[in-house]
């Protein structure tokens, strides 16, 4: 069985992707359409605003480094009237000030080119979470688990599994794409610090901490080793009503 993405699920979030790099913002335009979002773009502040002014969006992924207009200059003309859109800047190397000027200016998050896609989708669902709570129920179920995503909690029929927080990072990556395989370089990516990697091989050390956990020996299993590619969450998953 196929699932998409769980927490998009029927979404009509509206995302405006103001990037000037042809092929990037194409391939972010992409991702995201792909991930069941409504996609808008620009290549400059201007045409941007003007984009935000014509269909407002729920999320704006701005670049800082733009022809004409530059992220800051948006951002703060968004700010100074009042607009409360979040935002995930993405800023180059080396752009170290730049960065913390950004997030005090009122950026959501940042992210560091060269990032992966995954990266980004990562970020802008924890924005969307955040700041979209009614759209992304922090509950989830999947065969006998319950998951509070915000609160860092696994449930097995009732009882709290002692997850620590990078296991339960990696299970959240997981259970938010059933179905989907996850590289170990994707899962790496994705549940640690850009600058603190480790071997693949800790991660399949964290995805057996994570089967025992999950009681796997005791039944079905619930994370399927795909082949040599990676990892998978089997079980489909419902969001919980609250
Ligand atoms: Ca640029």
């Amino acid at each position: 069985m196929v699932n998409s993405p769980v927490l998009e699920r029927d979404s009509v979030i509206h995302i405006l992707v103001v990037e000037d790099e042809p092929s990037l913002c194409q391939l972010l335009v992409n991702n995201l359409t792909f991930e069941g979002y409504s996609v808008a773009a620009a290549g400059d502040g201007v045409p941007g605003l003007a984009a935000h002014a014509a269909r407002r969006a729920d999320l704006i992924v701005l670049d800082l480094m733009l022809p004409q207009m530059d992220g800051f200059a948006v951002l703060k003309s968004l700010r100074d009237r009042r607009d409360e859109v979040p935002v995930l800047m993405l800023t180059a190397r080396g752009e170290e000030t730049d960065r913390l000027q950004g997030l005090s200016l009122g950026a959501d998050d940042y992210l560091v080119k060269p990032f992966s896609v995954l990266e980004l989708i990562a970020r802008v669902k924890a924005i969307l979470r955040r700041t979209r709570p009614v759209d992304h129920p922090p509950l989830l179920r999947s065969g006998p688990f319950r998951f509070d995503l915000p609160r860092l909690e696994a449930k097995r029929e009732g009882r709290m599994l002692e997850l620590t927080p990078r296991e339960f990072r990696i299970l959240e990556i997981l259970i938010t794409h059933p179905g989907r395989t996850h590289s170990r370089k994707e899962v790496l990516q994705l549940a640690w610090e850009p600058d603190a990697r480790p071997s693949a091989r800790t991660v399949d050390v964290h995805i057996a901490n994570l089967r025992r956990k999950l009681g796997e020996e005791t039944g079905a299993p619930w994370i399927a080793t795909v082949g040599g590619e990676g990892y998978r969450w089997v079980t489909s998953v419902e969001t919980d009503p609250l």
